[in-house]
């Protein structure tokens, strides 16, 4: 508690973008957040007053954290189960929890649990050798879908394989000679995609639960490029059925905070692809495209505050990812200039980090009646930022 305003603390362990714009809408609940970050340049700790710096590996640095929390939460999945375990016996109030956090850190453990609780996945099995890949191979049919459990992001670590041979070409033999024991493979059949979808739900401790429409997520070389909300003539039984399937693992994994599921849609319906447990890329469009926006929400839902309208501001609404790209003369700030003067109403949200050549810098979010102008300006709008043309 702020003694100051007699208001929560909520503590976020990782600095990024996604704890900057957490704080962002903090601030509007009379909130700070509180933000173990690495280093000053992190997202956040450019832009919060309350940081402090340790790793997330590091107990001793998240012990240290969360005193003085009401609640400590994630901007991303990779704080080692044992320590979020530590922190709860601690006594420290930390969501989502360590048993819920293992479905987002572990590939192999949520398709394990999703095929458990009867939800649609692709077939997929874990990949201990060759052998074991050609033998799933011919089972589902080739290429097939090989992805390491853990750590990957952004397509890194996902391939598609035509023979098993590739496996050992890729140097991912587990018996090959540059093979890491920690590395642990699963290897899935591939699907047929209509296309990606997304679908945000947050729970509170209590239960409550409030789910957003269904997004369409757009893939270009492995990274989502554009997120349309709500995902276009998505048959209404389909949306509720999406709905409803987040709703179901959010409360059977016992998940506290936003879940963001990422689906495939397929000829005969959806299959899940991913969980996060926490505010997603997939969500940015709710900051002004919902009336709660999904930073909002996670922290109402982690500090048990009934949830907020999760309903539209507009019947099209377009988020396109800002990556970094060749410098072409113009930087940053001119390239604004340049796009404020093209598209007043374009809603432009930059990260505070360096440009690299296809690193995510910002996003760029357009409301309006017409989904193809709505699409063409947030797209146009991204192309400025990104190519200052
Ligand atoms: P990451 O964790 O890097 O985001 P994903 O598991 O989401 O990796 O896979 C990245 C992309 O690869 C997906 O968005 C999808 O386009 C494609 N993909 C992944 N799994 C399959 C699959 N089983 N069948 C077809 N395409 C897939």
């Amino acid at each position: 508690m702020d003694t100051r305003t007699g208001l929560p603390v909520v503590g976020m362990v990782g600095g990024g973008q996604l704890a900057r714009m957490t704080h962002q809408a903090a601030i509007a609940l009379g909130q700070s957040l509180r933000v173990l970050a690495r280093t000053p340049e992190d997202g956040a700790a450019l832009v919060a007053a309350d940081v402090q710096y340790g790793e997330h590996t590091d107990l001793a640095a998240l012990r240290t954290f969360a005193k003085g929390c009401d609640v400590v939460t994630f901007d991303h999945e990779h704080v080692p189960g044992e320590h979020i375990r530590a922190l709860a016996a601690d006594g420290v109030r930390i969501h989502p929890g360590a048993d819920a956090l293992r479905c987002a850190q572990d590939k192999a453990v949520m398709r394990q649990r999703l095929t458990e609780l009867g939800a649609p996945v692709p077939r997929w099995r874990r990949i201990g050798s060759v052998d074991e890949l050609a033998e799933f191979g011919t089972e589902v049919g080739w290429p097939v879908v090989v992805k390491t459990a853990r750590g990957g992001y952004d397509g890194r670590g996902v391939w598609l394989l035509d023979t098993p041979d590739e496996l050992v070409a890729a140097g991912l033999d587990p018996a090959g000679p540059s093979a890491d024991p920690a590395v642990e493979l699963i290897a899935e059949e591939r699907v047929k995609l209509v296309r990606e979808l997304a679908v945000q739900v947050a729970r509170s401790p209590f239960g409550q639960l409030a789910v957003y429409p269904v997004a369409e997520t757009v893939q270009r070389d492995g990274i989502c490029v554009e997120v349309l909300a709500p995902a276009p003539a998505l048959p209404q039984s389909r949306a509720l059925a999406a709905q409803q399937l987040a709703i179901d693992l959010a409360s059977a994994l016992g998940v506290v905070g936003l879940l963001a599921v990422e689906l495939f849609e397929v000829p005969g319906g959806l299959v899940v692809n991913e969980l996060a447990m926490r505010p997603h890329n997939s969500g940015h469009w709710t900051i002004e495209g919902a009336r709660t926006s999904q930073f909002e929400q996670h922290l109402r839902a982690v500090l048990d505050y009934p949830m907020g309208d999760t309903g539209l501001t507009a019947p099209a609404v377009v988020m396109a990812n800002v990556l970094g790209g060749a410098d072409g003369g113009m930087g940053i700030d001119e390239r604004l200039h340049h796009l404020f003067a093209t598209d007043p109403g374009a809603k432009v949200h930059l990260y505070g980090k360096q440009v690299r050549p296809g690193r995510k810098i910002g996003h760029v979010t357009v409301l309006g009646e017409d989904l193809t102008d709505v699409r063409n300006r947030a797209a146009r709008a991204a192309r400025w930022l990104q190519e200052g043309r």
